[in-house]
């Protein structure tokens, strides 16, 4: 069985065990939160011996390249010798402004004291005084100076809590990433493009959208934003705008519980997409927002016809110990 070498000791590796479990197992308090490979705070990097490509999944090529790996997924098959990420893989930034989007959705925007280098749809992790870290995803486009996050208020939530109520312009906070797989690909600009997300699952979407744009993207977007009721709707008006301006988008609002009206769905989000495309071979999805309707959409999409290559996801966990 492979080892690790951490802080000058070294530990073995059961079975089929991550580097994360077998430091955890040891005693060692690593930071760890979805322990899924999604939420990047298990971030760290291997100073001597190489990282399966698993582990580094969706991080920046320059961070593969100095061996950043998340620990949660890595399953090495040699020894490693590894280090704690700390400080310096993350970067200072301030926030900009604050501004409230829906009664539950909170703008942020952070100017960063140097280029974060993300592609729209990614997402970071952000950092707070005393250490608490949060993921989110960037809404806005990478030439844009300040990165825009839309982040729910989450009952008792301590990161989205402190953001909405407390936290000020002007305030610094850290951010490490960017890191994730969900975003746009040029490349095929003449393909169908299925945009689908509840909540604030439209920020990556919101990102994706106004890049693929900007690359020139001519096949038809349809973009499907849901809500529990319509004052869960935001960017309503933004994206009307932005539709209306470009023939080949469409942006259907669908809410669960309201009133069907003209530029109104009613339903699940996974019904009134089918309703409409129940065919959906040869066509790019991207699916963000609440884990549940990620998973189950992820295999309709598949079901209808969309290659499994071409289905970009991110589920937003939870975050799953104190920290
Ligand atoms: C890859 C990724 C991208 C993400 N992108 C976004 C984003 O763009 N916008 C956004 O708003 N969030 C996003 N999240 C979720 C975000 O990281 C936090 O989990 C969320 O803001 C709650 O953190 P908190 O500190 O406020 O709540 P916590 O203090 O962690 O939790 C407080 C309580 O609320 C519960 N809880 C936590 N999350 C939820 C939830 N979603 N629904 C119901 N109960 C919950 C917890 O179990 C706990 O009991 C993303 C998550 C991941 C992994």
């Amino acid at each position: 069985m492979p080892s690790i070498n951490y802080d000058g000791r070294l530990y073995s590796l059961d079975e089929n065990e991550s580097v994360l479990d077998a430091l955890l197992r040891n005693g060692i308090n690593a930071p760890h939160s979805c322990k899924a490979g999604n939420c990047g705070f298990c971030l760290m990097r291997a100073a001597e011996g190489a990282v399966p490509a698993r582990a580094q999944t969706g991080l920046k090529d320059s961070w593969k390249a100095q061996g950043y790996f998340l620990a949660c997924v890595c399953r090495p098959e040699n020894d490693l010798a590894i280090t704690t990420v700390g400080e310096d893989a993350s970067l200072g930034a301030t926030i900009t402004s604050l501004d409230l989007l829906s009664s539950d959705v909170m703008r942020v925007r952070l100017h960063c004291d140097a280029p974060l280098g993300f592609r729209s749809g990614q997402y970071v992790t952000i950092v707070r005084e005393g250490g608490l870290s949060r993921s989110y995803s960037v809404a806005s486009l990478p030439h844009e100076s300040d990165i825009e996050l839309h982040v729910r208020k989450i009952h008792g939530g301590r990161m989205s809590g402190w953001l909405h109520t407390e936290a000020k312009v002007g305030e610094r906070v850290s951010v490490l990433g960017p890191s994730g797989e969900c975003f746009y690909g040029p490349g095929k600009e003449d393909q169908p493009i299925l945009l689908v997300g509840t909540g604030t699952g439209l920020a990556p979407l919101y990102g994706i959208l106004r890049d693929a744009l900007r690359h020139g993207h001519r096949g038809p977007i349809h973009l499907f934003h849901g809500a529990l009721h319509k004052g869960g709707l935001y960017l309503v008006e933004e994206l009307r705008r932005l539709v209306s301006s470009h023939g080949h988008v469409s942006y259907t609002p669908a809410v669960l519980n309201g009133e069907e009206a003209d530029d109104l769905a009613v339903g699940a989000i996974d019904q009134v997409v089918f309703r409409r495309f129940p065919k959906l071979s040869g066509w790019r999805g991207y699916v963000c927002g609440d884990p549940g309707l990620v998973q189950s959409l992820k295999k309709k999409l598949f079901l209808s016809g969309m290659a499994s290559r071409e289905i970009f996801t991110d589920a937003f966990l939870p975050a799953t110990q104190r920290s």
